[in-house]
């Protein structure tokens, strides 16, 4: 069960271990520019720390607006039996429709490289008992700062605006 009140208790998670796995959704970001796509990758881990699927954003490369690195790195994963104890790490903060994915499926905590580009919906996982680590990584940042100055009109209609 999730205690009273997640925002006021210490994460377990070590900082080195979240960087650690960080890395690997950093890794899907870039594949994912190199592919022209948008610089956006993720990774699930499971409750005992097992690389379960790994992907990152292939709206470009799929003409899939709805295959965002969250939920390629989900269906990468095939089925779980729970998903209690699994970890989301994502370069960037989750939009609407991967923070539904994550409350759909009971994923319990969020690791999230950046929210300075875009704010999604962590507070929202957050206010219901899913664990929030927020990286304010550098690389991430500078990653989707680049990439949003080089293509403004592609990041707009990534985001749905
Ligand atoms: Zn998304």
């Amino acid at each position: 069960m999730q205690p009273m009140d997640p925002l006021d208790t210490p994460d377990p998670l070590d900082r080195t271990q979240a960087r650690a796995w960080l890395a690997t959704a950093v890794a899907e970001a870039r594949a994912g520019l190199a592919e022209g796509g948008i610089p956006i990758g993720a990774a699930l881990y499971g409750a005992d720390g097992a690389l379960l699927g790994r992907g990152h954003n292939r709206r470009v490369q799929d003409d899939d607006p709805s295959m965002h690195a969250e939920t390629a790195a989900f269906r990468a994963a095939g089925r779980q039996r729970t998903y209690r104890g699994t970890t989301m790490v994502t370069t960037l903060s989750p939009c609407w429709y991967c923070s539904g994915l994550v409350r759909q499926f009971g994923i319990s905590r969020v690791v999230i490289g950046e929210a300075a580009t875009f704010h999604g919906g962590h507070d929202w996982l957050a206010e219901h008992g899913v664990r929030i680590v927020l990286l304010d990584d550098e690389e991430c940042t500078a990653l989707m700062r680049d990439f949003i100055n080089d293509n403004p009109a592609l990041w707009n209609e990534d985001i749905g605006e």
